[in-house]
């Protein structure tokens, strides 16, 4: 689904990313961990084309992604969620998330409409659809920022610590939802420190350490027998 060959990111002549290969098959979960700074959202940022890599390959869904036409088109095919939601303040939650269907994808009101009310109650927001997002609290925001990702039709989504602007009691629900969206097969790369449930969801775990991949494996081999020394202090610390 996802493949990624020496990917490097420069900021200026900071080297963030430095020569990053991976692979994502369709309904994989892969979870990404790693201290601040050493390059987890710009390589995801760079996975959706908010950033331009500076050298390598990225390709999703058999296509070699170059060309400012193929940016937009892979844009739809891959969703993110941020730590900050970013819903639009002015819209009721079912207008935040039937937006991009009728103005990226042409949908008209009716199946929009019809796509939204069945994502709000996957994420279990029906009652909530025609409250504004202020009245939400954070977790509920998040859930319908995942709606309106997914309202999208997207084969892979990315999540960049979906819940670190959480507070606690609230993380859970957001978490309920992605492993709901892992258990059907969708296809997701998430950065997060929420180890537990890293370990719990995911097939593949990749320690990322000053911008390369030092170590990955199963989540058994990573949370139970990790060898890299920085990944040993990584786990040491947030444990
Ligand atoms: P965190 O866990 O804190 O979110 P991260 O692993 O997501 O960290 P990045 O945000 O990818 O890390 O940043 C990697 C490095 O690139 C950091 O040193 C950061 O300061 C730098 N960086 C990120 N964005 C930019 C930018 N737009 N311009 C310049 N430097 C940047
Ligand atoms: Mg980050």
């Amino acid at each position: 689904m996802i493949r990624i060959k020496n990917l490097h990111k420069y900021y200026g002549d900071f080297e963030v990313l430095k020569g990053i290969d991976m692979e994502v098959n369709g309904g994989q979960v892969v979870c990404m961990i790693g201290s601040s700074g050493s390059g987890k959202s710009t390589l995801l940022r760079c996975i959706n084309f908010l950033e331009r890599k500076n050298k390598g390959e990225i390709w999703i869904d058999g296509q070699l992604v170059s060309k400012a036409k193929e940016i937009n088109e892979i844009r739809q095919k891959v969703g993110m969620v941020f730590q900050r939601f970013n819903l639009f303040p002015h819209m009721t939650t079912i207008e935040n998330v039937m937006e991009g269907p009728i103005t990226v994808l042409g949908a008209n009101k009716l199946d929009a409409r019809r796509i939204a009310l069945g994502l709000l109650d996957k994420v279990g927001l029906l009652d909530k659809a025609d409250e504004y997002p202020a009245m939400l609290s954070g977790g509920q925001q998040q859930r319908v920022a995942i709606a309106r990702t997914l309202a999208m039709n997207p084969k892979v989504v990315l999540f960049d610590e979906p819940t670190s602007a959480l507070d606690p009691e609230l993380v859970g629900e957001v978490l309920t939802v992605m492993r709901d969206l892992a258990k059907e097969g969708m296809t997701m790369i998430i950065v997060t420190h929420e180890m537990g449930f890293a370990r719990e969801v995911s097939d593949h775990v990749i320690f990322l350490n000053e911008g390369i991949i030092a170590e990955q494996g199963s989540p058994e081999e990573i949370f139970e027998n990790p060898k890299h020394e920085r990944l040993k202090a990584f786990l040491g610390q947030i444990i």
